[in-house]
């Protein structure tokens, strides 16, 4: 089976599977809305490493600094001196479409025949082949291969009396995931896919001197303004930002109703402490980690976490279990992905640089190691090795959701079916090639039900890496045209 797209940067440098970007814009009670992004950017740094940017406005003209790297690297007082102004949009940026350079970094500026526009995104569009081959034939000149830069032509391109009324045509020739942050010398728009799949939530800083407007891919990024988060933006729904905010939609209700929030947001992608959907995610993590309990319990004498992303789920694993929980691996957050190479012997050298197991609580214990997901497997192998270098005497896995066996279309760093560990192998397989004495997963079912956990109104889930049911019609299209 062939897939739909397939980006064109190497996959198997990642332990896990990536987000896109993360997105934040403002509109500041100061002339230093800039300055409040790049600290938002900061709290947003786990959604991509690769490179960031900033592009504000003074009311007249718009300016944009990009770099490679992450956010405290591109930026110093140096780069962020000359961006003044009330409104400013920013982007840290984990490549799935288009290549790790710098053409590719976020926001993307152009002058268009209604002023300059900044645009930054998140997300994946599923059409974008057909949308480039229409404007190239339009002969609309593309600078890079990523979809930010055709959602930023289509807006531009668009005969629409006003922004709004642009991006409502941008949202008639896409499909896909987007949450979007757009600036104008005088706005700020948020924009989110009528699926609702990717993240995107609007709060506001209130301090003496007035109010601050913030969209954010999630609310530490408010939380890192001293902000307060209003809600997420409904699916469909377009906001504009200036002294007050406004709000539009843009599709159908009955189109709008269907939602498909990414459930992968909650298994891996967000901070723990984020609140998405109502959900507080490390709660929410707790839940699964008691469900996984029940799906596959374990015998064993301590519960250990690949930190940081699976300690909730290991913590409420153990408590399920009535075993203890302790650490049992450092993670050095300095050693980026620079440093995994793709081959097999650098990726092991890059695991190993990364954490460290701890003798003690490990040495002559049976362990329950617990992940949050396994894509490739080319970590958890490497770290049960290390484990039992230290003396643990079995290392039991287990996983806080399903087997990950089908690619993500909607911006999710999984494209190829032959990167999953576990696509072509049973559960017993996958232990043995991760050197496991045994394997658990969370079941489906119970990886729903600690999202919407009891009293809680029902969110609807994209879950389609797990089970192959894709939320957008275009996606199974293709897959039967290629498969047949
Ligand atoms: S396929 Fe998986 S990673 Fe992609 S949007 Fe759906 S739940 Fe998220």
């Amino acid at each position: 089976m062939k897939p739909p797209h397939t980006p064109a940067k190497d996959r198997d440098t990642a332990r896990y599977p990536r987000d896109e970007c993360g997105v934040v814009g403002l509109v500041s009670n100061d002339e230093e809305a800039a300055r409040s992004a790049f600290f938002a950017l900061l709290a947003l740094q786990h959604r991509g490493h690769e490179s960031a940017g900033i592009a504000c406005s003074d009311g007249r003209e718009l300016r944009l600094h990009v770099g490679m790297g992450r956010v405290a690297e591109v930026f110093g007082e140096r780069e962020l001196a000359p961006l003044h102004g009330r409104l400013a949009i920013g982007h840290t940026r984990y490549s799935t479409t288009g290549a790790s350079d710098l053409r590719h970094a976020q926001p993307f500026l152009r002058e268009t025949q209604n002023g300059p526009i900044a645009v930054g995104h998140n997300g994946n569009l599923i059409n974008q082949e057909a949308l480039r081959s229409d404007l190239l034939r339009r002969g609309v000149a593309l600078s890079s291969s990523s979809d930010s830069e055709l959602i930023l032509q289509l807006l531009a391109s668009s005969a629409a009396a006003d922004w709004v009324a642009r991006i409502r045509d941008f949202e008639a020739q896409v499909s896909g995931a987007y949450s979007l942050v757009l600036m104008t010398r005088e706005a700020l728009y948020g924009v989110r896919d009528p699926l609702g799949m990717r993240p995107l939530c609007v709060g506001k800083v209130e301090t003496e001197a007035g109010v601050s407007w913030v969209l954010a891919s999630e609310s530490v990024a408010l939380q890192a303004l001293g902000g307060t988060l209003i809600r997420e933006l409904a699916p469909g729904e377009i906001v504009r930002l200036t002294a007050g905010a406004e709000s539009f939609e843009s599709f159908p209700s009955e189109q709008r109703a269907r939602r498909a929030f990414c459930v992968f947001e909650f298994v891996y992608l967000s901070r723990p402490d984020s609140q998405i959907e109502d959900r507080n995610v490390h709660e929410l993590r707790l839940r699964m980690g008691a469900r996984l309990w029940q799906d596959a319990p374990a015998v064993g004498d301590v519960v250990v976490a690949i930190p940081d992303s699976a300690r909730s789920a290991a913590i409420a694993y153990a408590a399920a279990a009535g075993i203890p929980y302790n650490e049992g691996l450092l993670k050095d957050r300095l050693i980026g992905r620079t440093f995994i190479e793709p081959d097999d012997a650098m990726r092991k050298l890059g695991v190993r640089l990364k954490y460290s197991p701890l003798r003690f609580p490990l040495e002559g214990q049976r362990v329950i190691l617990v992940d949050d997901s396994i894509v490739r497997g080319n970590t958890a192998g490497p770290i049960i090795k290390m484990l039992r270098q230290v003396g643990a005497t079995e290392v039991h896995m287990r996983v806080a959701s399903p087997p990950v066996r089908h690619p993500c279309y909607m911006g999710v760093d999984m494209a190829r079916p032959e990167d999953f560990v576990a696509a072509q192998r049973s559960v017993a397989e996958v232990a043995a090639h991760i050197g496991a004495d045994s394997l658990g997963y969370l079941s489906l079912e119970g990886l729903s039900s600690s999202v919407n956990g009891p009293g809680q109104t029902p969110l609807g889930l994209c879950r389609a890496c797990f089970s192959g049911c894709y939320p957008l019609e275009l996606v199974h299209t293709r897959l039967r045209s290629s498969s047949s």
